[in-house]
């Protein structure tokens, strides 16, 4: 027995070593690609505004069908507010969209692990950060440099957005918030680690009116 144990160990570090580099490429495909995937939003979206056909989702068919595997065909990234849901504003089922939020949209280590999982293994090939209206998180950090808690690193990572459009004419906390989907934009394109797929993945910025309903597209 014992001669066979260096015997065996270089086979499972060769096996091991074999399954990693599979994994490594073994993207899944494309749910949808990312011309598509961003029409069926729009179309979503003007549903939701007309607020013809919200009132039928979820469905416990899609449950039933999105159960044992699931294919999303965007990404979203957005903020936390129980205002902004983003299967309710794109009018989209189960198993439709993989959503990251967090207060202000702000992305964080965890959630660019989250981008590249729906990415990599997932199939997702349209990212879309989304800011809206009258946001609380950029309100805050318009309004100071800090906060008591966690609620501070929420703070100090958007204050550099509102700083950059300090100056400029119109109102500053839409400009702020538009300015945050930015950086949150550029972070995600800069430290996503998508490898061969980022070529393929389209990251758009959106802007939500809480009044209107309507997603406006700000193609930066
Ligand atoms: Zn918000």
């Amino acid at each position: 027995m014992k001669f066979y144990c260096p015997r065996i160990i270089v086979l499972a570090v060769v096996l091991f070593g074999w399954t990693s580099y599979l994994s490594a490429d073994d993207h899944a495909a494309p749910s949808m690609q990312p011309g598509p995937a961003l029409a069926k939003l729009k179309s979503g979206n003007a549903r939701f505004v007309a607020s013809a056909a919200s009132s039928s989702k979820p469905t416990r068919a899609r449950r039933a069908e999105t159960a044992q595997s699931q294919h999303p065909f965007a990404l979203i990234v957005g903020c936390s507010d129980s205002r902004t849901p983003p299967e309710i504003l794109f009018d989209q089922n189960i198993g439709d969209l993989f959503v990251v939020r967090s207060a202000g949209e702000v992305v964080d280590n965890y959630g660019l692990g989250s981008i590249e999982y729906a990415v990599e293994h997932l199939g997702a090939r349209l990212i879309v950060v989304l800011g809206h209206e009258r946001c609380g998180a950029v309100a805050a950090a318009v309004a100071s440099d800090s906060a008591p808690g966690h609620v501070g690193n929420i703070v100090r990572t958007i204050r550099p957005a509102v700083e950059a459009v300090r100056n400029q004419p119109g109102d500053q906390l839409t400009n702020a918030i538009k300015s945050n989907v930015d950086r949150v934009t550029d972070k995600i394109r800069r430290k996503a680690e998508l490898g061969s797929l980022a070529t393929s993945v389209r990251v758009v910025e959106a802007y939500y009116d809480l009044d209107t309903g309507k997603v406006e597209w700000l193609n930066r």
